[in-house]
């Protein structure tokens, strides 16, 4: 992979990292507000459908799971980051096989090629 091609996929990485972190302070936001306001016991500011406990809980079950993930990409998008500092980005992880650039395109912080991938939950 040559220089403009490493600069490209750092760019993207760059701009997916500043996505990321920023949906997950917001969803963090949200979680930890919802928690307050039912630790106080404080329940007529929120909206009736919220004074639905069961509701609420599995909502913030949810969106605490979905910034679980959130946070494995972001570590994922740091791997990437190194790699193109270190110039091993593109290659696989696993076996060392470049990764192809259609893979790399669509998962920009892709660490191994299909094969490995289909053998390792890390995708
Ligand atoms: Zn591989």
């Amino acid at each position: 992979m040559n220089h403009a091609d490493m600069r490209a996929y750092k760019e993207r990485l760059l701009v997916l990292r500043a996505r990321l972190r920023g949906d997950v302070s917001d969803m963090a936001d949200a979680a930890l507000k919802n928690n307050r306001a039912e630790d106080n016991g404080d329940l007529s500011r929120m909206p009736i459908h919220m004074a639905d406990l069961g509701t609420d809980n599995f909502e913030r079950e949810f969106t605490l799971s979905l910034m679980e993930s959130e946070e494995d990409t972001l570590g994922r998008i740091e791997a990437s980051l190194e790699r193109i500092e270190d110039g091993t980005y593109g290659d696989c992880g696993e076996c060392g096989a470049k990764i192809p650039k259609a893979r790399l395109n669509a998962i920009p912080y892709a660490t191994l090629c299909v094969e490995c991938a289909s053998q390792s939950e890390r995708g």
